[in-house]
């Protein structure tokens, strides 16, 4: 699936003015923000008919959309809708004058349900001047801004701010490009060589990594106000908060380790990606900080797992779960851990990045292929761990 998009902002208004063609679509029905109004859907030119079901649910991790239908099996459709984002959805997505942060939480374009529908994009983008930009997909400067993905990616991340600047640091194997506030600038070195010393650390770990773009640079987005991360391509955002007076980035390392750990669907089999990622944190952790700082996240982590009342094992839980940070994330990791004293180190990371090669570029990784990779043994030991909710024999 491919995207054109022509896309009008207007910060000030908190508007956007969309004109997206759509070429190869895969599926009738997709996503988009229930507040545009969509003017028009067409395909070689005749009008399609369509409608928004808003009596439907939302899709995961996007409680702004509804699905549109369309009556027509043309593959390629083109649409033009406009509308305003006057909030801040999910902590994260705006359109304001300081900080402008589109990704799929916003439904800003029509977007396939599933996390694992991968589609290339190409879009030209018009906003005043003086903002700084960050993209998953490779920023060009024309008469408007072009931004392009000739790789497959699962959602379209934009971000522009006139309150960050940019500064490019080439001391390290790989390239890196911070987006932050001038207050956290001089931080900024100490934070790069973490980064780099992680990204070292897991290309060793899992093997280089597939996606084009983290070969050549990493781009960190310091957003000027708060919320939670996340990670597209070769991009993350997170708040400039995270670590703003400590000297320890394991949310940037979170981050950067779902250049590998992004290979399952955003659903109950999300806690491969949100697992995979906080377990490659706990490990960056350990070999940059040492063991004693590594013990503290241990413990808290356990902490976390004995003060809880969830009733749903991991795989039980969904992405739209309370327990979704529990299961996905502290539990999923502390079982890695686990799994490290009885069987080993190597062996665990060996069956990882067994596990990461086969679906690197991929969506598709799920519980069962999980298991599938490890040895009897450790099959039979993260097969309960994963389906059951009693978590009182732990032997950390
Ligand atoms: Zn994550």
């Amino acid at each position: 699936m491919e995207y054109l998009l022509d896309v009008q902002i207007d910060p000030s208004k908190h508007y956007i003015k969309v004109l997206c063609t759509i070429k190869n679509r895969v599926s009738n029905t997709l996503y988009i923000n229930e507040n545009f109004i969509i003017h028009s859907v067409t395909a070689k030119g005749k009008v399609i008919s369509h409608h928004m079901d808003r009596s439907a649910p939302h899709p995961p991790f996007d409680t702004i959309s509804r699905p549109i239908i369309f009556d027509t099996e043309e593959k390629d459709i083109e649409l033009e809708y406009e509308g305003y984002i006057p909030e801040i959805i999910a902590d994260i997505n705006q359109i304001n004058e300081d900080v402008i942060e589109l990704a799929c939480y916003a439904g800003w374009y029509p977007k396939p349900e599933d996390s694992c529908t991968l589609f290339t994009f190409d879009l030209h983008l018009s906003i005043p001047k003086g903002y700084e930009l960050a993209s998953n997909g490779i920023i060009e400067y024309e008469d408007t801004t072009h931004i392009i993905s000739k790789e497959e990616q699962s959602d379209i991340a934009i971000f522009a701010s006139n309150k960050v600047r940019k500064i490019v640091i080439d001391d390290y194997a790989i390239r890196m490009v911070f987006l932050c506030p001038e207050e956290i600038l001089p931080m900024i070195a100490g934070r790069a060589l973490d980064i780099a010393k992680a990204n070292s650390f897991y290309t060793e770990l899992y093997g280089e990594i597939h996606t084009q773009s983290a070969k050549n640079e990493i781009i960190s987005v310091l957003r000027p106000c708060g919320g939670w991360g996340y990670k597209r391509g070769n991009v993350s955002f997170v708040s400039y908060e995270w670590g703003f007076n400590e000297l320890h980035y394991v949310g940037d390392f979170h981050e950067l380790a779902h250049g590998w750990w992004s290979i399952a669907n955003m659903t109950s089999e999300d806690w491969i990606n949100e697992g995979g990622a906080e377990f490659s944190a706990y490990s960056a952790a350990k070999y940059i900080y040492g063991e004693e700082y590594a013990n503290g996240m241990i413990a808290n982590y356990l902490e976390n797992i004995m003060n809880s009342q969830s009733v749903h094992s991991i795989v039980d839980t969904s992405a739209s779960s309370e327990d979704r940070y529990l299961n996905h994330y502290t539990k999923t990791t502390i079982m890695f851990i686990e799994a490290q004293r009885l069987f080993g180190d190597e062996r665990v990371f060996h069956m990882l990045r067994d596990l990461y090669q086969k679906f690197a570029g991929t969506r598709c990784a799920t519980t069962e292929d999980f298991l599938s990779s490890c040895e009897p043994e450790m099959k039979t030991y993260f097969q309960k761990r994963l389906y059951s909710d009693n978590w009182i024999d732990i032997l950390i």
